[in-house]
C-alpha cells in the first residue's frame, strides 16, 4: 500500500514529538484544484507557542556546543532523505498548493538547494570571523561568529517546501534552535519535511513547528525568549512583523510584497523574450513574489507586445498541476479567486483595455477549481489601481513609456520593489538599467529573478524590512553575532 501524503489533522511538532495545539478549532484544507478534502489544520495559540519555545530554549546550549561540523552532518542526511522522498514532496506541494509538479520541482529544489548551501556552515562561519596577530605589543585580535539562541520562522503560502528552508538549515547548521510557522493555508510540505528531519534523528527541540495563523505570528513576536524572527509574506504583515519585532527588540528580517515591472525594448529577441515573459506572469498562476506583473513596453516594442502577448497567453494550458501537459493550476483559494477577479473588474471600470479575459475561465472536468485564466490589460496607466497593487494573480498589465528614461521613472515611482527585468539584446540598456532600477533582484532577459541560495533572496523600500536577506551568506550573518577577543598572554 502507498504511503498516505496527508494527516488527517495537523499536529505542532515539539520537542522531538507531535502534539495536537492547546486551541481545538481546527479549518478543512482543500485541494484548490478539486476542491477535495487534504485534512485539517489548527488556527493555534500562543501557548502552543510558548511549549515550543521552551523546548527550542533547553535544546540549544548542548547543540550550539556541537561542533559545527557535527551540526553540518544532520543536513547532508537531510539532504539525502529529501532526495530519497523527492516525487512525494512534489505531489504533496503540487496537491495543496495547486502549482503543476514542475514548479513543485522548483519549490522543492530550492529547499534543498539552501539545504546543501548550509552544509558548508563550518568553511562559512569561519569566513564570516577573522583574526590579526600583534594589533598592538604582544597582543592579538580574534572575531568568531555565534549563534544566539531561538529563532523563529513565519512563512507565505506560495512556497510551502521552499520559503521555511530560505531559513532552517542555516539557522541550525549555525547552531541555533528554532520554531517554524507555516503558512495555514499549506501545512502539509511542512509537515512532511519535519517527518523527515524526525527520522535523521536531530536532537529534540532544535527544529519545532508551531501550526496556526494571526495568534501563533503575534505569540512569536511578543515571546521575550526568541531572538529573532525571519518573515516572508505581504507587506502590511511584513511591516507590523519589523515593527513588533523592533519594539521588542528583537533581530528581524521581514520581506514583503511584490509588483515586478519587467521593460522590454524593441532590440529584443522577440520570440525567446515573449515565452519568457509569460512563464514569469502566470507561473504559479501568478502567485510567485518574483513574477511580472507590469510589463513596459518601450517605444515600437509596447506595439510588438500587443501583437505577440493574446496569442502567447492562449497556449496556457490551465488545469490540475497534477496531469501532464498543464502549465498553470488554479489559484489557492475562492477567496483570493474572488480578489483577483475584483481586480480585474476594477481595471475594466478604471479604463484599461481588456484584452484577454480569464474572469469566465472553467475547467470542466473540476468544477470546484479555483480558476482564472490568462488574463492581460493593455493601455494601463501607472496611476490605476491594477499598476499600484499586488494582484498576486495571472494577470497581465501592459504599460507604454515613449524611452527608457520614461519607463525608469515609472518604475522608480512605485514603492514596491522587489525583482525588476529588462528584455534586450543591448548591452547598454542592460547595464543602465540593473544600474538605476531600485529592485534588488533584477533580470536580464530572465523574468524570475531568482538568485540562488549562495546569493542573497530579498528586495527594497517596501518589498523589504530589515538588513540583512534572505539565504546566502547574509543569512549567517543574520543568524549569528560577532564576538571579538583581545588577546594579551604573559
Ligand atoms: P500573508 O502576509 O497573508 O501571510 C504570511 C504569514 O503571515 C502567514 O504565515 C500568515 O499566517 C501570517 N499572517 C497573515 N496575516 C497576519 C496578520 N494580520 N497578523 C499576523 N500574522 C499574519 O501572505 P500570503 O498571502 O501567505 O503570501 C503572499 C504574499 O507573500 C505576497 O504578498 C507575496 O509577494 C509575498 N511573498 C514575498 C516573498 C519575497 O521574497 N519578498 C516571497 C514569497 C511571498
Amino acid at each position: 500500500m502507498t504511503k498516505k501524503l496527508f494527516v488527517e489533522r495537523v499536529q505542532n511538532y515539539i520537542g522531538g514529538q507531535w502534539k495536537a495545539s492547546a486551541n481545538p478549532e481546527h479549518v478543512t484544507i482543500t485541494n484548490p484544484a478539486t476542491g477535495e478534502s487534504l485534512g485539517q489544520v489548527p488556527t493555534g495559540s500562543a501557548r502552543d507557542v510558548d511549549d515550543a519555545v521552551k523546548a527550542a530554549r533547553a535544546a540549544y546550549p548542548a547543540w550550539r556546543e556541537l561542533p559545527a561540523q557535527t551540526r553540518a552532518r544532520y543536513l547532508f542526511a537531510l539532504r539525502d532523505k529529501m532526495e530519497a522522498n523527492y516525487q512525494e514532496l512534489l505531489e504533496i506541494c503540487t496537491q495543496e498548493h495547486g502549482k503543476t509538479l514542475a514548479e513543485s520541482n522548483g519549490d522543492v529544489r530550492r529547499g534543498i538547494d539552501s539545504v546543501e548551501v548550509a552544509c558548508g556552515m563550518p568553511s562559512t562561519m569561519l569566513n564570516e570571523g577573522g583574526a590579526l596577530e600583534q594589533i598592538s605589543a604582544g597582543i592579538d585580535c580574534v572575531t568568531v561568529r555565534q549563534p544566539m539562541g531561538v529563532f523563529a520562522i513565519i512563512a507565505p503560502y506560495n512556497f510551502p517546501s521552499m520559503v521555511p528552508f530560505w531559513f532552517l538549515p542555516y539557522a541550525i547548521a549555525s547552531g541555533n534552535t528554532v520554531v517554524v510557522k507555516p503558512s495555514e493555508q499549506v501545512p502539509f510540505s511542512q509537515v512532511r519535511l519535519f517527518e523527515l528531519m524526525h527520522e535523521i534523528g536531530l536532537p529534540p527541540g532544535v527544529v519545532n513547528m508551531v501550526n496556526g495563523a494571526r495568534d501563533v505570528v503575534n505569540g512569536i513576536l511578543d515571546s521575550k525568549d526568541i531572538a529573532g524572527v525571519s518573515f516572508v509574506g505581504s507587506s502590511p504583515v511584513a511591516e507590523h512583523v519589523y515593527a513588533r519585532c523592533g519594539a521588542t527588540g528583537k533581530r528581524v528580517q521581514a520581506l514583503g510584497g511584490a509588483k515586478n515591472f519587467g521593460v522590454v525594448m524593441d532590440d529584443c529577441d522577440w520570440d525567446k523574450s515573449i515565452a519568457n515573459i509569460v512563464d514569469s506572469s502566470m507561473g504559479c498562476a501568478g502567485q510567485r513574489c518574483l513574477a511580472l506583473s507590469v510589463v513596459v513596453g518601450v517605444g515600437k516594442a509596447y506595439a510588438e507586445l500587443e501583437k505577440r502577448l493574446p496569442a502567447a497567453l492562449a497556449q496556457v494550458k490551465v488545469g490540475n498541476g497534477m496531469d501532464a501537459g498543464v502549465t498553470m493550476g488554479p489559484v489557492i483559494s475562492a477567496r483570493h479567486r474572488e480578489k483577483v477577479v475584483s481586480y480585474i473588474d476594477k481595471g475594466v471600470a478604471e479604463g484599461a483595455k481588456l484584452v484577454v479575459d480569464g474572469r469566465k475561465l472553467t475547467v470542466a472536468s473540476l468544477p470546484k477549481g479555483h480558476w482564472v485564466g490568462p488574463t492581460l490589460f493593455t493601455e494601463v496607466k501607472p496611476e490605476m489601481v491594477i499598476a499600484r497593487e499586488e494582484i498576486f494573480g495571472p494577470v497581465v498589465c501592459l504599460m507604454h513609456a515613449k524611452d527608457m528614461d520614461e519607463a525608469l521613472k515609472v518604475v522608480k515611482a512605485h514603492p514596491l520593489a522587489n525583482a525588476s527585468s529588462i528584455y534586450t539584446s543591448n548591452g547598454a540598456h542592460a547595464r543602465r538599467w540593473c544600474k538605476e532600477v531600485d529592485a534588488a533582484m533584477v533580470g536580464v532577459n530572465i523574468g524570475v529573478a531568482a538568485p540562488m541560495a549562495f546569493f542573497g533572496f530579498g528586495g527594497s523600500k517596501g518589498s523589504f524590512f530589515g538588513d540583512l536577506k534572505g539565504h546566502g551568506r547574509e543569512q549567517v550573518q543574520f543568524y549569528t553575532q560577532n564576538k571579538t577577543s583581545i588577546q594579551r598572554w604573559w
